[in-house]
């Protein structure tokens, strides 16, 4: 099978781990740290905070923001389900902002509609997180023009874009949003095995997620309700969680740091030659907006026209069955069960229901080769429908 997606390990990254695990601190070590300064330098962040996943980093940047019980948090729906679960665990209500049909992030059209309703309505949203999808930056300075007009603090999900930049400066940099996050699970742009990580220019935000991501303990006495018993002493200011990366997993993070533009500039090349393997195929192929540099993490076409059009579904089961790991990303979040209860209608979200009826995501990592790029073009563009001529 050919993945959509997958790591790429050298012997420099075995090394780095091997160094952590025959070292005195396999976590609560050195290495954190040092992921932390290596990607907040890299994006040009003042700070930031590694957890063990960027679930884990939504859900402790919601809190330091604030959001809570009666609080509304606005995403896209074209999303894994963590960038809404996160204001779900802080008791917030969700809800979703219909995406734009070029680059498939949050329209701003919407978005400004929907805001303007909702000031009417009396119900503005506390936050508003834009999903980097494919590692396409949203379009964030607009984003954070409405958020000085209506209020609202803003958390980037990066988890696709690490690597990718925006007007010419990197994602994460904290220019037109409070915090942004990026996931490190093996299929993304880099990876720790499990991990994530917070960045922020903020120094009081940063100083509160990394005591959630700690059961909410602090060892700072300017933080504490006392002075220290001793020099034992630390206190639980708030309720927090185990949510720690370890060093092992920083050390392969801080490793696959180094090839981080290598890797976004394979899945380029990569990106170009579907270009020219698919310029003359009725495939609709992605857009690239003119201020972003995009980290591709994903590679999404849409069976939109020509034979191919009402296709997807046939495509996608005989691309798998012929050892093709197409993917779907994503099945929009309202169409879930759990957020179905809740009373979201297929009809709020028309661009998101025809994307979700034509997207396909093909083949894209470091290491994919052009014989393999090849067969799954061919695949794509088999003729349909012989299969079921019998
Ligand atoms: C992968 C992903 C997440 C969650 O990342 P984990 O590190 O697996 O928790 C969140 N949002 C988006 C858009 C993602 O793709």
């Amino acid at each position: 099978m050919i993945p959509y997606g997958r790591q790429n390990i050298s012997q420099d990254d075995i090394d780095a781990v091997v160094e952590v695990l025959r070292s005195d601190f396999i976590t609560q070590g050195p290495v954190v740290p040092e992921f932390e300064k290596v990607v907040a330098s890299y994006c040009g962040a003042k700070y930031a905070v590694a957890v063990n996943s960027a679930t884990s980093a939504l859900h402790i940047a919601c809190l330091a923001l604030g959001v809570g019980p009666g609080d509304l948090v606005w995403t896209s729906p074209v999303t894994f389900v963590a960038s809404a679960n996160c204001a779900r665990y802080c008791g917030a209500d969700v809800d979703f902002v219909d995406i734009d049909p070029r680059t498939y992030n949050m329209s701003i059209a919407c978005l400004a509609e929907k805001l303007e309703r909702a000031q009417l309505n009396g119900r503005l949203p506390k936050v508003v997180i834009p999903v980097h999808l494919a590692g396409q930056s949203c379009e964030m300075e607009a984003i954070h023009t409405l958020s000085v007009k209506y209020g609202f603090r803003i958390i980037e999900d990066a988890s696709h874009a690490i690597g990718g930049s925006y007007k010419g400066e990197k994602v994460g940099n904290g220019r037109y949003s409070d915090i942004t996050v990026f996931s490190f699970h093996p299929v993304k742009i880099i990876t720790t095995g499990e991990g994530g990580m917070a960045v922020t220019n903020d120094p009081t935000l940063v100083k509160h997620m990394a005591r959630l991501r700690s059961h909410g303990i602090t060892r700072y006495p300017s933080e504490m309700t006392r002075p220290p018993d001793g020099s034992w002493y630390y206190q639980q200011i708030e309720l927090g969680f185990n949510y720690r990366m370890t060093d092992i997993q920083a050390a392969l993070g801080v490793s696959q740091m180094r090839r981080l533009d290598e890797f976004v500039a394979q899945r380029h090349v990569i990106s170009r030659d579907y270009e020219n393997l698919l310029k003359d195929a009725s495939v609709k192929l992605p857009w690239a907006h003119p201020d972003a540099y995009s980290a591709l993490h994903l590679y999404i076409v849409r069976l939109s026209s020509g034979e191919l059009k009402g296709s997807r579904r046939e495509v996608f089961e005989r691309m798998r069955l012929e050892g093709i790991g197409v993917n779907l990303h994503y099945i929009p979040v309202y169409r879930q069960p759990y957020y179905e209860r809740m009373g979201f209608r297929i009809e709020g979200f028309p661009e998101a229901e025809l994307y979700y009826a034509e997207a396909i995501t093909l083949p894209i990592f470091p290491g994919l080769t052009a014989e393999q790029q090849n067969n799954v073009v061919q695949r794509l563009l088999q003729p349909t429908g012989y299969q079921t001529i019998f």
